[in-house]
């Protein structure tokens, strides 16, 4: 019989709190984040793979939970597991921590799930007291060395655990006691003459040692801590205050990151860079991150610390031969220098991008002739490096055609078309101002105030940018003129930002910080004063006005190959159509060669402020019969029809939404006494009449008033002429053998009668043009959904149309109740605080917005099943919104040329997203 064995009883096990990591060994990995934040499972994850790496040990995220749930205590099991660590990494070591002859030295990191940077605290060469100095310099027969760490130590420790964890506010900046260090440090190398920290001898050192131990004292009314156990701790606890810090929470704000996730804390074992001639420390990536060029790419400096590659206090060496610049020529590499440490690094850094299949970010300290690597992450990249790399990795086959895809952020692709800013340049600049980054890219100028000015300057072959509190229709020439626009007002759906936005214009709007006098052409911007003719540089992608000239790189997507084979693999995987909303042949021309698949708005009312048209456009709204502006009307006809010609044209085989006229009439009203008295003239009508015609059609709210489809009800006359022009175009290219497939779209439509009658109107013209030029063209008649009735009764509606496009800049306005052109007063503000996460006039307010949007696709679909239905909101072209739009259903999205690729890929990655969520 088996003998029955007593089952020990044991005490329950306690929680794990530590994770140690060394010597080949962790017991952590890679997809421990949650638990053990990004660093420690990443250091883990390299023990696993045999990388040598500092032993330490990571103490979980869920212990800064415990802590802050009960009542800032540490679990109790903590202490026992963080000593039975240290032990562990001693042996490993082979030296002890606090051991007065070779004493052993930690770093203290934070390490949130997801990289936090800047937001949370370290503590470097935790361990060195007044009784493990001498046993240090005796070990490493280098006195300078270890004061140099003990001034460190001081600094960081006082200012992260004495100041900020322990709650103390400095009075002002010049009270926080790392100032006070710091500025000692200074005084130091003024007195001796010294220009960098390098040029500080021992005893200057040691003597500062001694005087920051008075000066943290006084400020902050505590002895440093003389005890090795004491300061670990001190760090430790450190980390886990910082995570409540008012930094980290504001960035987890802003980021979205729940505070219940909290941070983890690394202890790891000290090594040093600054030791001598055979230590070195650095930065590196596993490919170019600029440009994205599969070489290893890194900076490196003999004897030094892991901050001073960083910190531009000295300049780095390239890591190897083939990163060398003409700048870098001169400077000795690492592989050059150190070639066989070089060579483990290089293995060491092409193991983890093939671990890790994507470019690392890493960083590396050589210990007296031995590698330690400190730190591997994915590397940041910019956007034409991002997709470089994401197909190169694929040719590779490192990934797969999908990881790519999802690999670039769909607005990294912007960088590739707009020329943009120097990077290096921008880094070293002084910002003059900040606006909203309305059009993307970067231009450079001379400041000018009137749009007459601009194109005036522009025609002497000048470049300019065209400054204005706002722009207004009648500017258009002097933007187009001009290589940016800079506006003082206005939010992200103004009328400088679509019109920039339209042409993929450098521009910034709601730049209120500018006070612009217009009268003396001066701008006051802080401090400063630009006048007319003074240069600007703008970074219309970031919203950030400089000072002066700053270098430009080029932009040119069409010899970009990456760049282009990206885009084939996406548009083989994206379902929800791309269309463009252009208004021009030339912007429609541009769209297609960006793989734009028709045109989802051409805003007609455009075509109207030409030259030689606003006087007949003027004399149609002016005259109060209905001759006369049939007589005006008559002279606008054939520009129309040449207008839709070129862009049928220019779009052939594609269907062309075209929608007709939709703004406030008093947007086409002459402004000044010149241009009344002119018009009068030709009208022959009294001044008198003329004014009084002009003043009666002033509109408290025009948004809101006598425009879209309300035009077309009481002067059909104006949508009778665009239909006429619209069809005799599309029957004149029919006979000439040129595929047109016109879309006629009534904008603001929010009843269905109103649609049932301007229908009726249209189709009737088009019947009588159709028998005309004896010609059938496959036209269709739909609407605009951009008003919340039309989507609350979208399957009424959806009887008398063909198509929904869903306009949702109105859409967004009147739902939110809140004026496009007034929101630049408060929106800001809002979403700085957080009232709102994003503006919703730049990606849709999913909940509000988005709610009404899913309900006109249903009730629309309820009454025809196979409704046709796309956004030409400038939605269109976020591709949160473009994520959103394919969700619910719509076949497309229509957005301005310039972001038609940023569209096609967040199509693609809709696609790949929700069959991922499928087959979870
Ligand atoms: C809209 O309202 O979303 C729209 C596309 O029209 P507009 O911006 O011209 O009013
Ligand atoms: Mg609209």
């Amino acid at each position: 019989m088996a003998k029955k064995v007593a089952k020990k009883k044991t005490a329950p096990k306690s929680k794990k709190y530590v994770y140690f990591f060394g010597e080949g060994k962790a017991d952590g990995r890679a997809d421990m984040k949650n638990l053990l934040g990004g660093k420690g499972a990443n250091l883990a994850e390299m023990v696993n793979l045999g990388i040598p790496v500092p032993p330490g040990f990571t103490i979980t995220t869920e212990v800064c939970t415990e802590y802050y749930d009960n009542n800032r205590r540490y679990p109790s099991a903590l202490k026992g597991q963080v000593e039975k660590a240290l032990a562990r990494v001693e042996k490993i070591m082979g030296k002890n921590f606090g051991d007065t002859n070779d004493p052993l030295l930690f770093s203290v990191r934070s390490g949130a799930r997801s990289s936090m940077p800047g937001m949370m605290e370290t503590v470097l060469n935790v361990g060195l007291t007044t009784k493990t100095i001498p046993g240090l310099i005796k070990k490493t027969n280098n006195p300078r060395f270890v004061y140099d760490a003990y001034r460190r130590l001081m600094m960081m420790y006082s200012d992260v655990v004495m100041e900020k964890a322990a709650g103390i506010e400095p009075k002002s900046d010049h009270d926080a006691v790392r100032h006070k260090l710091e500025s000692e440090i200074e005084r130091v190398k003024k007195k001796n003459g010294y220009k960098n920290d390098i040029d500080l001898t021992t005893d200057d050192l040691k003597a500062l040692c001694k005087k920051f131990k008075t000066i943290i004292k006084n400020t902050l009314g505590e002895e440093f801590p003389d005890d090795h156990m004491k300061q670990l701790w001190g760090g430790i606890g450190a980390v886990f205050q910082s995570w409540m810090g008012k930094r980290a929470v504001s960035y987890r704000k802003i980021e979205g990151i729940p505070e219940h996730w909290g941070t983890a804390v690394n202890v790891q074992t000290m090594v040093f860079g600054n030791t001598g001639d055979t230590s070195a420390t650095g930065v590196a990536f596993t490919r170019n991150p600029a440009t994205g060029e599969n070489i290893f790419f890194g900076e490196w400096l003999p004897n030094a610390q892991g901050e001073d590659v960083v910190a531009g206090i000295r300049t780095p060496n390239p890591v190897n031969e083939i990163g060398k610049t003409d700048d870098t020529r001169h400077l000795p590499s690492l592989e050059s220098n150190m070639p066989s440490l070089y060579k483990q690094l290089h293995a060491i850094e092409r193991k983890l991008e093939r671990h890790y299949t994507d470019m690392q970010d890493i960083e590396f300290t050589i210990e007296d002739g031995r590698l330690w690597m400190l730190q591997t992450r994915v590397g940041k990249r910019n956007g034409q490096a991002a997709i470089r790399m994401a197909v190169e990795m694929a040719k590779e086959k490192l990934i797969n055609t999908n990881t790519a895809l999802m690999r670039v952020r769909p607005e990294q692709i912007d960088e590739l078309l707009h020329p943009s800013v120097d990077p290096v340049a921008e880094k070293k600049a002084k910002q003059l101002a900040k606006g909203l980054p309305a059009g993307p890219g970067g231009a450079m100028g001379q400041v000018v105030f009137t749009a007459d000015d601009a194109e005036a300057w522009a025609k002497q072959g000048r470049k300019v940018i065209l400054v204005r509190n706002e722009t207004s229709p009648e500017d258009v020439h002097g933007m187009h003129a001009a290589q940016a626009i800079l506006t003082a007002k206005g939010g992200m759906t103004s009328h400088a930002a679509l019109v920039a936005r339209g042409w993929g214009k450098c521009c910034i709007v709601g730049c209120s910080e500018l006070e612009i006098n217009v009268k003396k052409k001066t701008i006051d911007v802080n401090g400063h004063t630009l006048k007319e003719g003074d240069w600007v540089t703008l970074n219309g992608t970031a919203g950030r006005v400089y000072e002066g000239k700053m270098p430009l790189m080029p932009a040119d997507p069409e010899n970009n190959k990456w760049y282009k084979e990206l885009m084939k693999w996406a548009d083989k995987v994206r379902e929800i159509g791309v269309r463009t909303n252009a208004d021009t042949p030339n912007d429609s021309t541009t769209a297609r060669t960006f793989g734009a698949e028709g045109i989802g708005l051409c805003r007609t009312e455009h075509m109207f402020f030409d030259a030689a048209r606003i006087k007949a456009v003027r004399e149609m709204i002016l005259s109060d019969t209905e001759e006369g502006r049939r007589n005006a009307i008559a002279k606008l006809l054939p520009y129309q029809r040449d207008d839709f010609k070129g862009i049928f044209k220019a779009m052939a085989g594609l269907p062309v939404t075209i929608r007709l006229l939709d703004p406030p009439l008093h947007e086409f009203l002459p402004h000044t006494e010149k241009d009344i008295k002119e018009l009068a003239r030709d009208m022959k009508v009294s001044l008198k009449k003329l004014k009084a015609r002009n003043e009666a059609l002033h509109e408290f709210n025009p948004m809101l008033g006598h425009r879209g489809c309300r035009l077309g009800i009481t002067y059909p006359e104006i949508y009778e002429m665009q239909a006429r022009a619209i069809m005799e175009a599309a029957c004149e290219l029919k006979k000439a053998k040129v595929k047109v497939i016109p879309e006629i779209m009534i904008p603001l439509v929010g009843h269905v009668n109103e649609l049932k009658k301007l229908r009726e109107l249209v189709v009737s013209v088009a019947d009588e043009v159709q028998k005309k030029h004896k010609v059938k063209v496959p036209y269709t008649v739909g609407t605009m959904i951009e008003l919340p009735r039309a989507a609350v009764t979208a399957d009424e509606i959806a009887t008398q149309a063909d198509f929904y496009s869903f306009g949702t800049n109105d859409l967004t306005q009147t739902t939110f109740g809140l004026s496009r052109d007034d929101a630049g007063r408060f929106l800001p503000y809002y979403v700085e605080h957080g009232i709102l996460a994003d503006d919703p006039f730049i990606t849709i307010d999913q909940s509000g917005i988005g709610a009404l949007v899913k309900m006109a696709v249903e009730k629309g679909r309820k009454t025809k099943k196979d409704l046709k239905m796309g956004i030409c909101g400038e939605h269109g072209g976020d591709p949160a919104s473009v994520e959103f739009c394919y969700n619910v259903g719509l076949n497309y999205v229509s957005c301005s040329p310039f972001r038609v690729p940023i569209a096609r890929l967040a199509g693609a990655q809709a696609t790949l997203k929700k069959k991922a969520k499928k087959r979870k």
